[in-house]
């Protein structure tokens, strides 16, 4: 059918909604997928023609390169719904601009970026009815480019292809975690890809954390690869501490992957006249803190939970408990950032981007 909401996209559309099957009440994060998906294929140097069609299985070679040398970057970013129905996205041109700094670490193609606004426009109104109103629903958009090229030689491929696909999420309240800070395994190194959303990253964190899972951790607290005496990052998410009523949080680097979220709640400091200091942390500076009763929170920020508490530590066989506090950072920037997102409050910074 010809494309009706724009010129440039080959839409494929379908009258056979899944919708009527799914219990938005009861959904498993990232289990579910819309009708839709974008998808893009880069050949011979240049992106082809666009393309929305049903969310379906996809065939490739098993010599795709992408299987063989993990040639791969994604995005994680969400949209939501407000009371008038109006869907409304979160910095997304911050996550167009960091798959394309992936991309090139990776040595593959970046993606242009008015397709990439006008696919992801174009997908959710075809989408828009997946999208659920209220505090706490969103969908989750996942943004991915991979080596298709059926070539097993070690290096960069000549094809790739490019997708969106969604999946409808609640935010249940998890409660807050303890974790690990490693000291054996690293996530990232200088100049490594720590700072790109490359797939490999997070395969190689997936056995240290199931070791720490297996301790009783939720996740584990990344530091240094030389030291693993400064605290980076934890698990797949930024992190900040609260000391007394200081509010610190790691320098982005080659290792350290530069959060939207991370960088919201930085400003969102400056706003509420917070003390904001962007510094390494170390270990020891924790652990101190945390004897003499200055340490008031470490949290997790990241777009998935937007802020994740936490409740303890574990380092070297020692066990630090963190009591809670009232009036909490994580608390008022959670708020904070969920009220901008659900178009609740002013948007000074021009966050929002309305669908
Ligand atoms: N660090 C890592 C390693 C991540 O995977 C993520 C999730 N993208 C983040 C931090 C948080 O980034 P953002 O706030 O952009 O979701």
């Amino acid at each position: 059918m010809t494309n009706p909401l724009n010129k440039e996209i080959d839409i494929i559309t379908s009258n056979n909604s899944k919708l009527k099957n799914v219990d938005f009440d009861n959904l498993t994060f990232g289990r579910t997928f819309t009708d839709y998906m974008f998808v893009c294929d880069y050949i011979d140097g240049e992106w082809q023609q666009p393309k929305i069609m049903p969310y379906q299985a996809m065939t490739f070679e098993p010599s795709a390169r992408v299987f063989h040398y993990g040639q791969a970057v994604f995005e994680g970013m969400k949209a939501y719904k407000d009371e008038n129905d109006n869907v409304i996205l979160f910095r997304p041109e911050d996550n167009l601009k960091r798959i394309n700094i992936s991309a090139a670490r990776l040595a593959m193609p970046e993606f242009p970026k008015d397709i990439f606004m006008n696919g992801l426009s174009t997908l959710l109104k075809l989408d828009k009815d997946w999208i659920k109103s209220g505090v706490g629903n969103s969908l989750y958009i996942r943004p991915f480019i991979i080596a298709t090229e059926p070539a097993i030689s070690a290096s960069p491929a000549n094809s790739y292809r490019f997708i969106i696909i969604c999946s409808p999420a609640k935010a249940y309240y998890t409660g807050k975690v303890r974790v690990l800070f490693a000291q054996k395994y690293s996530r990232s190194a200088d100049g490594g890809v720590g700072f790109a959303k490359a797939a490999g990253n997070y395969a190689a964190q997936f056995y240290p954390t199931s070791l720490a899972q297996a301790k009783g951790y939720q996740q584990i607290i990344w530091t240094d690869a030389n030291t693993h005496e400064f605290l980076e990052e934890a698990g797949t998410m930024n992190i900040f501490f609260r000391i007394n009523n200081t509010l610190i949080t790691a320098p982005t680097s080659d290792r350290i992957l530069d959060g939207i979220t991370r960088r919201s709640i930085i400003q969102l400091a400056k706003d509420n006249n917070i003390n904001i200091e962007v510094r390494r942390v170390s270990v020891i500076e924790i652990k101190e803190a945390a004897k003499n009763g200055s340490l008031k929170e470490i949290f997790g920020a990241g777009t998935a939970a937007v802020i994740s508490p936490i409740s303890a530590f574990e380092h070297a066989d020692e066990v630090f408990e963190i009591p809670d506090t009232e009036n909490s950072y994580a608390s008022l920037f959670k708020n904070q950032l969920l009220n901008i997102q659900h178009n609740l409050s002013d948007d000074r910074h021009g966050w929002r981007f309305e669908v």
